[in-house]
């Protein structure tokens, strides 16, 4: 079902942080060298605590959305498609704020291992441009676009989760759009 080569799904991206942040020198493909130094205690500890917090966050939403739902599996690399298998019974709108959850989880992954272009990836939810860069300082991207700005000339910021919800509702066809 995932696309698995590829290192860009939110799925792939939690076990990305996994193998290289916890557990460094690990062989990921059989023939993998890892030549960086091992990251210090306080990096894998920040990992240790964003992926519980990842796990708990997902758990807790699937569970308040599908009280009936199968125990979360203790693999990681399930995480993701336990959730969308228990909830997709579920209608358009609650499909869409699960999508949602997993593509911002996806993005802070990506931020954590400093990819940062991961945002201009994204047009901005209110003007539609690819003006969008990332204020670490803010936890938000700020749009460049002057038209964006408000009427005191303040730019727009948007958090992970608008640009999650905007990302995903743009890939929905109008006709399918939950109102
Ligand atoms: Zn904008």
């Amino acid at each position: 079902m995932t696309a698995a080569g590829d290192d860009s799904t939110p799925a792939a991206r939690l076990r990305l942080l996994q193998a290289e942040f916890l557990q460094p020198g690990r062989e990921v493909h059989g023939e993998r060298v890892t030549t960086s130094a091992t990251p210090s205690a306080p990096i894998r500890l920040s990992v240790y605590e964003h992926i519980r917090a990842t796990v708990e966050e997902a758990t807790e939403h699937t569970r308040a959305a599908a009280p009936e739902a199968a125990p979360r599996p203790r693999g990681l690399d399930e995480l993701y498609g336990w959730m969308r298998s228990e909830t997709e019974h579920l209608d358009a709108a609650r499909q869409q704020a699960r999508d949602a959850l997993i593509y911002r989880q996806g993005l802070e992954h990506a931020l954590l291992m400093d990819e940062v272009s991961v945002i201009r990836q994204h047009v901005c939810p209110g003007c539609s441009t690819w003006s969008l860069f990332w204020r670490p300082e803010r936890k938000a991207a700020v749009c460049v676009n002057r038209y964006c700005a408000d009427d005191d000339g303040m730019s727009s910021y948007w958090t992970l989760a608008q640009i999650a919800r905007d990302h995903i509702a743009r890939q929905i066809p109008a006709a399918r759009r939950a109102t």
